[in-house]
């Protein structure tokens, strides 16, 4: 049965549907949602917490329309335990009618911590009659994920008809998973779990759902996870049944190359690149992801591939997920191989006009090594006959662009050898998801010298010593980062906040040259700055978390991170990893807000007591909350529409398996799965 068969939807809604990958009606009741909203219960507004997603219920006691450089309602409430401001920035001249004064009005939004106590932005609200009777929800309120031009009541009413369907019994909803799995794991009938997630009925263990740990939600969880773990398979066989261009050692520049580097590769360097030669000389295309902690020094592996490629005459594209790592890659790259004759190609988004052209030109024209960020993957890049494909930090793409990026090497039979790297610590059991299929090497070893970075968590209290170190330290030629992390998502607001400490800090420590960096600046901007910390100009380098990937200055031994609190211990790690990246001892102070909630301790007394990579990424998983948005960071390529990395840990371990033995057993159940789930991966393989 397919979605145009429902009411309502006519040809636009349903192009609408397609590019979601929804044409069946069955494949509706596989759009699941991502959250629910608890709307039938209302808060009393002075027991509310900034961050609480609520329904609050009060009288408007005043409500005026404020003019600024933009115009703003601004209504206040109060239910008698408490009041709240609600802004409107998009608003009509009657709404401000109808929230005058003395209205019933319930809403439902964030709270948030404004300049003058509770606010809610855009609330959804509803007027009530004079004795506030009105009925609230008696179920939880699913929320769809969406696209443009398609809201939340259309999923509700397209999902109420497909349930319909379903408890009629009309659809063909196939059980795929095996019988003897099923019973293992004591899973309920997949029409009941998927009633129950779109349709939690009013006595639903809500926490248990907000956490995605109830067993419905397990139930199909078990099932998108074995479908991510089989496709990625299918994708990386479809590749591996290609040819790749046999990258066999050669004369050309590499001896040249090693006896220029300053420094010998340790011996994990020497293994892994030894299976990246291996990989490389061999027809098949390689698909090898490299393992390696911050610091571990993967740039000289990608480097060394690199010039196997050229030496082949092939190709090499290099990207990079920010356009300040890309640049670093791009200075990195240059620095080694222009003395060899190669000058690398530089392409990213800003890159225009005139030198667009060119460098278009020189990537068509064979340019040997063509560095950038996801510019390089879009269209009208044309390569001549690109070999090698390296992806860094490659958890910040999407499986679609890495393929993208391929097909740019793809003949009929053809395609691109493919190295990518990683510096996130991921656990073994989500490696074999999230990578099932691919070969992995680990750089386990770090280069001789390095010194475990020292860290101490203190109150922000203490500012001043925590300044006055700074100002020790860099008065003894080292270099220094401080850290500015914001919640807000607006990089403007973090570009401010971050202005504002380097005017402190600029007024606190004369003397020092205090640089600035963000993600607001210019490309060439930023660049100055990162080079002018480089070179020592610059002592103190006030930054926002856009240097925390990849960036590298051996010479800065201490960070300061502000908030400290506020960050997952993934990114608290790879900020850390900026330095102790030099044989001088470095130190790292955390700043925290206090008081400090048991989960922030938790992670900081984490990071005081390991710079073990590993371990880390084992008590990130181990802690991390419902709701965090690292699930997804962590991995990229993996949104999940039930499963949960975190909570569903322990699903991960029995998935390869299961994975196994449904290929072995039950191959035609793998490819309904596939489809189910992740939709049509040969799409990705170009098949
Ligand atoms: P990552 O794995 O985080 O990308 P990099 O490749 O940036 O690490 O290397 C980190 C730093 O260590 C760089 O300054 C690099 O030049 C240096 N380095 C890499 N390998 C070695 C080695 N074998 N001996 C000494 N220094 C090394
Ligand atoms: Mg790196």
């Amino acid at each position: 049965m397919e979605v145009t068969d429902l009411s309502g939807v006519g040809p636009k809604l349903a192009e609408k549907l397609l590019a979601l990958g929804i044409r069946q009606v069955t494949d509706l009741l596989f759009h699941l949602p991502s959250r629910y909203e608890d709307r039938t219960r209302i808060h009393p507004i002075g027991s509310c917490q900034p961050g609480q997603r609520v329904l609050i219920e009060g009288r408007v006691e005043h409500s005026a329309i404020v003019r600024g450089r933009r115009s703003m309602l601004v209504v206040m409430l109060s239910d008698g335990t408490g009041r709240i401001t609600l802004r409107f920035f998009h608003f009509r001249a009657y709404q401000r009618q109808q929230l005058s004064a003395g209205t019933l009005v319930r809403c439902f939004g964030e709270i948030r911590a404004g300049y003058q106590g509770l606010e809610m932005i855009h609330p959804s609200y509803q007027r009530l009659g004079g004795d506030g009777e009105e009925e609230v929800a008696d179920r939880l309120t699913p929320v769809y994920p969406s696209a443009e031009g398609l809201g939340q009541k259309n999923w509700i009413k397209l999902t109420d008809q497909a349930l319909a369907l379903m408890r009629r019994g009309v659809l063909e909803l196939e059980e795929l998973l095996p019988d003897n799995l099923l019973g293992q794991l004591n899973l309920q009938p997949l029409s009941d779990a998927l009633d129950y997630i779109h349709r939690p009925p009013a006595d639903a263990d809500v926490a248990a759902l907000v956490m995605r740990d109830h067993p419905a939600q397990k139930r199909l969880a078990l099932e998108e996870l074995l479908a991510h773990n089989l496709s990625m398979q299918k994708l990386h066989r479809l590749q591996r049944a290609r040819i790749a261009p046999q990258l066999r050692p050669c004369p050309g520049a590499e001896p040249e190359f090693m006896r220029r580097l300053p420094f010998a590769l340790t011996g994990a360097q020497q293994r892994v690149s030894a299976e990246v030669y291996r990989d490389l000389e061999s027809d098949k295309p390689m698909l090898r992801l490299v393992h390696g902690d911050v610091g571990s020094g993967k740039t000289v592996i990608a480097a060394l591939a690199a010039l196997r490629a050229s030496d082949n005459g092939f190709q090499t594209a290099i990207t990079a997920p920010t356009e300040l790592l890309a640049e670093q890659h791009f200075r990195v790259f240059s620095d080694w191989l222009e003395p060899l004759g190669i000058s690398p190609v530089w392409l990213s988004g800003k890159v225009t006009g005139k030198k667009r052209t060119e460098a278009l030109h020189r990537i068509g024209d064979g340019a040997q090594v063509v560095i950038g960020t996801h510019a390089l993957m879009q269209k009208g890049v044309e390569f001549n006959r690109l070999g090698l494909v390296i992806v860094d930090e490659q958890h910040r793409f999407g499986v679609d662009q890495r393929m993208d990026l391929l097909e740019k090497g793809r003949t009929e039979r053809q395609q691109a050898h493919q190295l990518i790297m990683t510096a996130t610590p991921i656990p073994r059991t989500l490696a074999m998801t999230a990578y099932a299929g691919m070969d992995v090497s680990v750089i386990d070893e770090l280069p001789p010298g390095r010194k475990p970075v020292k860290t101490v968590v203190m109150s922000n209290q203490r500012r001043a010593d925590i300044i006055r170190r700074v100002a020790t330290a860099c008065a003894t030629g080292q270099q220094a980062y401080w850290v500015c992390t914001l919640i807000e998502e607006s990089d403007a607001i973090e570009a401010q906040a971050a202005e504002d400490v380097a005017n402190v800090l600029r007024d606190e420590l004369h003397g020092l040259n205090v640089g600035l960096v963000h993600g607001r600046l210019k490309p060439s901007e930023k660049q100055q700055v990162m080079e002018s910390f480089k070179e020592g100009h610059i002592h103190l380098l006030v930054a926002t978390t856009v240097i925390e990937v990849g960036v590298d200055v051996p010479n800065a031994s201490l960070m300061i991170i502000e908030n400290a609190e506020r960050l997952g211990l993934a990114q608290l790690h790879q900020l850390r990893g900026r330095v102790g990246r030099g044989s001088s001892q470095s130190s790292c102070v955390l700043m925290y807000n206090p008081p400090l909630g048991d989960l922030s301790q938790q992670r900081l007394e984490t990071m005081r007591q390991t710079t073990d990579g590993f371990q880390i990424a084992e008590k990130d998983l181990e802690l991390r909350g419902p709701g965090d948005v690292l699930g997804t960071r962590q991995t990229g390529m993996l949104l999940f529409r039930v499963a949960d990395l975190a909570r569903d840990a322990g699903l991960l371990e029995i998935i390869p398996d299961a994975a196994n033995t449904l290929l072995q057993h039950h191959p035609e159940q793998t490819e309904k799965l596939i489809h189910r789930w992740v939709g049509d991966v040969a799409r990705f393989a170009g098949v």
